[in-house]
């Protein structure tokens, strides 16, 4: 039987942050880090070294890097889409590079201007550089479950990535669903299909909620044997201006869903709670979780009854 737990990667301070309207105060990122470093979460992403003038939500990369207070056991990792994002990002503590790239030749381009076999030329030296530094790394594939221009991604593309990131020693791939595209029977076949496949890669699957399938997607694939799966906190990072541009799966609500099914996350829902309250105080908007404010079902069998 597959082991009754799941390790949750929580990527809101970068996945979610940068889609915020706002800058998020350097202050305020590295005080949300501490507070999810101490709610039992082993895994944060919690900077991206793109250039600040793609992305000027995470132009303190560095700062936040140096300011948080590594707690033992949790691996802190940031996105670096290329050798000066690594170089900057080797210069700070962080345990883990996040490497991506899309599955999709459009939306690689739309996104970082070169075809998916130029990122892919471009990562492997940055997967050498981090690996020689000692760092973990990570490859995250975009569009892995459909794409806003292309439409369905083939098995053939994905394959082509997931060789590439096994030869460049990446341990774990996370398969991206940017924009809401994948369902539930999807999933489960993806995840089957991965789990059967060569890769000595761990699998982690990253959900965005654009269409309120998140959730059902996340249980698709524990129940098809995934075992990692990505959130942010509060689902922080809904754009709500743009189409489609949802959030991830909210941390809060993943850590009541899998508690509920009797899966164990480690990770303290009401500390994780009062960090997603304290956060919201500098957004412009309401988070989108729903356990927030309703918090944890109350009711519990009585004592010697099994429900
Ligand atoms: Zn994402």
């Amino acid at each position: 039987m597959a082991e009754q737990r799941v390790t949750l990667v929580e990527v809101g301070p970068r996945d979610g942050l940068q889609y915020e309207q706002v800058f998020f105060p350097t202050p305020r990122k590295i005080e949300l880090i501490d507070r999810l470093s101490a709610s039992g979460l082993t895994r944060i992403e919690a900077a991206s070294f793109v250039h600040p003038k793609a992305i000027p939500q995470m132009a303190d990369a560095s700062q936040v890097m140096h300011g948080i207070a590594k707690a033992p056991g949790v691996v802190y990792s940031a996105l670096v889409p290329n050798l000066t994002g690594c170089q900057a990002a080797l210069a700070t503590p962080v345990d883990e590079l996040a490497l991506f790239v899309s599955a999709s030749q459009t939306h690689n381009r739309k996104n970082v201007n070169q075809s998916v076999e130029e990122s892919l030329a471009g990562l492997a030296r940055v997967a050498a550089l981090g690996r020689e530094a000692g760092r973990r790394l990570r490859g995250y594939i975009v569009t892995a479950f459909g794409c806003p221009y292309e439409g369905l991604i083939t098995r053939r593309q994905l394959t082509a990535i997931l060789d590439a990131y096994a030869a460049m020693g990446v341990e774990e791939v996370s398969l991206g669903d940017t924009t809401g595209m994948g369902n539930p029977v999807q999933v489960a076949r993806m995840a089957a299909w991965l789990l059967a496949g060569p890769w000595p890669l761990r699998v982690a699957f990253h959900f965005h909620d654009s269409r309120g399938l998140g959730l059902a997607n996340v249980v698709a694939a524990y129940q098809a044997g995934i075992r990692v799966f990505d959130c942010s906190l509060g689902g922080v990072g809904g754009c709500p201006t743009a189409v489609g541009a949802a959030g991830n799966v909210d941390t809060l609500d993943l850590v009541n869903l899998f508690e509920e099914m009797g899966v164990a996350t480690g990770v303290d829902f009401e500390s994780l709670r009062q960090a997603a309250l304290a956060m919201e105080k500098d957004l412009p908007s309401p988070l989108p979780s729903r356990t927030l404010r309703l918090g944890r079902p109350a009711w519990r069998p009585p004592a010697g009854r099994r429900a």
